[in-house]
């Protein structure tokens, strides 16, 4: 075995790995080693002190640095070992801890995981039959606040005897109604699942004690986004042995929104006075310049207890850039222009490249840049392969299959493909199951044998939906999971449903996407045919955004500062730093939460190891209007030596204008037409270039048959039907070729 535990660590990280007697706090600004001392600390105790594998529990804040953990640990302590070990997320190890021990809460073991589309479509249920006003009570946020209260271990009788106002009084009997739902339908959103963990450690003494015997050794990675149930937990498990090792930094805490409290580090030491806290000053990951401007932006934030003292000799690096766009799109164009010139010069490729961001929206205008620019590039959270309307269709009765109880899942698809079952029948079935104080599912059966409320009609599309359930639930435990996704399809007629709702080409891009779930089920027919799906289900349930994250292919990562956490970069760009998004409108009242989009900002910053650029832009269209803006309060707090400045030069002439109508337009409200940001195209075209059918060749997208093309301002747009999908592209930049 490779005796490399050691050489990678200096003095303090070397420290932090050996002390395992007692809880250990390592305390540490980023890029220090945490995580790397961390994974260095399983590896030690398995090799060195011989610990059992099998007793080790490490959380991760994703699946994907699970993985890397996991992969990592492949190299130090060999293959066996590594997976023996048990590594996860608080989400997905309650998911499973709760599968094997759920029984002892009267729960079935085949629960399913809702996901926030699930859940939305359960609280308009809720909201509807407790005849509130959606627009008043949106169910995203009653759920908000719901989940909230979850982080909190606020139940639902709880939360009632705490109400203050009228608002609370709602929310409280939404809460009531909505855990009755989840529970009929043997379902647990994700709050739950660690709600119900604390819960199930609290009430069964026993089965605590078994995971405490087990996992003799807890180690927890950033740990100061933390909610008060993830807090208890770890408390519950730690508490006979003491052998907890948290590492973190308060300076990082970004989760405030979501629950996480920051008290939990800064308190670690009262709650296991036998602490050792370690300090690691050293940080590996970025230049001197950097740090020097991240550290100025966070001590900006004023005093705060255990500050830190970083410093690398990783060398003073490039200065960080500040640079002013015009709009968004000329910071989108800037960015582009800056990765296509570094990676011109070979000073870096795509993939070491990242472009982070406050809201999921600002991606729209980097994505055109980058497209323009023939950059490529991967936007993590964009729409999601999970998120597609066949995707979901088919899950929704793969779950079904797995729990017929399941209620969302079943009015999902109750009327896909279509059987003439409209929203009417619906509300009378759910109206009738309610009645009867029974699962969808139930009622259906009733149906089958005694006096319903339907007509006939409705009851005989209502038995043919029944039939399919049940011609598909008695296949589920002899086929493998490919084999019965196959029966699956072809009993509902899924292919020629699409083929019905779509036209063909795009009922055959959809067919792909059903086909690619069958190529993921694959994975899962070597496991044992009674948890072949249940296993599928849940690892589709919780595949987080950042977790699709995978750094095959060569491109510019675009990505939102929180799911950028825990990550590096050798180039960094943060966009929009503004007032209003950065810190973001929501947290301007409270200075608790201006303080946290601060850290937000460091994080950002400290991802970057080479280069780091910092751009806002002079105006910016939100919601359809184009304002001034304001560049973040932040920036000031970082001494203008530390950077280097550049401004795009404002436009001050309009381009030509085509049409008296349109210059009066652009000069009183609307937004500066696009092209004040864009090289301007040499003459205008007076008809289009392009014409349906055409076959064209784009150089980053491959060949395609245009769809349709219009003239729009100076530029033509062509609509492009690609091999993967359809895009709408400038035939000005696009560099569209007639084949
Ligand atoms: P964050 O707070 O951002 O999560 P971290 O403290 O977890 O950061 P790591 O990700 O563990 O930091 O380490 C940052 C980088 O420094 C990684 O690339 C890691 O491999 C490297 N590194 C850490 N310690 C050393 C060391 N002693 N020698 C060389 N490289 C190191
Ligand atoms: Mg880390």
């Amino acid at each position: 075995m490779p005796d490399d535990l050691f050489t990678g660590l200096n003095p303090a990280q070397q420290r932090a790995v050996q002390a395992v007697d007692g809880p250990v706090l390592v305390l540490a600004g980023p890029g220090s080693g945490k995580t790397r001392v961390l994974t260095h600390r399983v590896a030690y105790l398995i090799r060195a002190l011989q610990v059992d594998p099998y007793q080790i529990l490490a959380v991760t804040f994703t699946n994907k640095a699970a993985r890397e953990m996991k992969q990592r640990l492949v190299h130090l302590v060999g293959e066996e070992a590594a997976y023996a070990l048990t590594v996860g997320t608080f989400h997905s190890l309650c998911a499973r801890f709760l599968r094997r021990d759920s029984v002892h809460l009267g729960r079935e073991r085949d629960f399913v995981i809702y996901d926030g589309d699930d859940q939305e479509r359960l609280m308009r249920r809720v909201v509807r039959e407790l005849n509130l006003d959606e627009k008043k009570y949106a169910p995203r946020a009653m759920l908000a606040r719901i989940s909230s209260a979850k982080n909190e271990l606020v139940g639902p009788a709880e939360y009632a005897r705490l109400n203050r106002t009228y608002l609370d009084e709602i929310v409280a009997r939404c809460y009531e109604r909505y855990q009755q739902l989840l529970r009929q339908s043997n379902a647990l959103d994700f709050d739950d699942l660690l709600v119900e963990m604390v819960h199930l450690f609290e009430q069964h003494p026993a089965v605590l004690g078994h995971y405490q015997r087990r996992y003799a050794y807890l180690l927890v990675d950033e740990y100061q986004d933390t909610n008060r149930a993830q807090y208890t937990l770890v408390k519950q498990l730690a508490a006979q042995r003491h052998n907890l090792f948290a590492v973190g930094d308060n300076d990082q805490s970004i989760y405030g929104w979501r629950g996480a409290d920051i008290r939990n580090i800064l308190q670690f030491e009262q709650d296991y006075p036998d602490a050792q806290v370690i300090l690691l000053e050293q940080n590996y990951r970025s230049t001197q310049a950097i740090l020097d401007t991240a550290q100025a932006v966070i001590a900006g934030g004023g005093k705060q207890k255990h500050r830190k003292n970083l410093w690398t000799d990783n060398g003073s690096g490039t200065k960080v850039s500040l640079h002013e766009g015009y709009d968004q799109d000329a910071e989108a164009s800037f960015v582009a222009d800056e990765i296509a010139r570094l990676v011109a010069s070979g000073e870096v490729s795509y993939g070491d490249c990242a472009v982070m961001y406050r809201v999921n929206a600002q991606s729209r205008a980097l994505e055109e840049a980058f497209i323009q620019h023939g950059l490529r590039y991967q936007i993590i959270g964009g729409t999601r392969f999970y998120d597609r309307k066949e995707i979901r269709d088919v899950l929704a009765y793969l779950r079904l299959t797995a729990n017929p109880y399941d209620n969302v899942a079943l009015t999902r698809v109750l009327n896909w493909p279509p059987r003439g079952i409209g929203e009417r029948s619906e509300a009378e079935l759910t109206r009738w199951a309610n009645e009867l104080g029974v699962p969808l599912y139930q009622a259906l059966r009733e149906i089958e044998v005694g006096t319903s409320p339907f007509a006939a009609r409705a009851r005989s599309a209502l038995l043919g939906f029944l039939a399919n359930i049940d011609q598909i639930l008695t296949m589920r435990n002899s086929l493998p999971l490919t084999d019965l996704f196959d029966a699956m399809m072809i009993c509902l007629e899924v292919r020629e449903t699409l083929l019905k709702e779509y036209d063909s080409e795009e009922a055959e891009d959809r067919w792909r996407n059903v086909q690619e779930l069958r190529n993921v089920m694959n994975e899962y027919n070597h496991l044992p045919l009674e948890s072949q799906l249940s296993t599928f289900l849940e690892e589709v349930a919780l595949v987080a955004e950042v977790d699709k994250l995978e750094d095959k292919a060569d491109a510019v990562t675009c990505i939102t500062l929180h799911q950028a956490k825990g990550l590096e970069y050798p180039v960094v760009f943060l966009v929009g730093l503004e007032e209003g998004l950065l810190p973001h409108s929501r947290s301007l009242n409270e200075r608790e939460q201006v303080e946290e989009e601060r850290r937000l900002l460091y994080v950002g910053m400290t991802r970057a190891r080479q280069r780091l650029y910092l751009c806002y832009a002079f105006r910016r269209a939100t919601f359809g209007r184009s304002n001034i803006t304001t560049r973040t309060r932040f920036l000031a707090d970082i001494p203008k030596e530390l950077l280097a400045q550049t401004k795009q030069q404002r436009k001050t002439t309009a381009p030509p204008a085509q049409s008296s109508m349109f210059t009066a337009r652009s000069t009183i409200a609307g937004p500066p037409p696009k092209t004040a940001a864009r090289p301007p195209r040499p003459a205008a075209p007076s008809s289009p270039t392009f014409a349906p059918g055409q076959h064209v060749h784009h150089p980053t997208f491959g060949d395609g048959v245009v769809v349709s093309s219009r003239l729009i301002e100076n530029d033509e747009e062509v609509t492009v039907k690609f091999a993967d999908k359809e895009r709408r592209l400038l035939a000005s930049f696009a560099k569209l070729e007639h084949l």
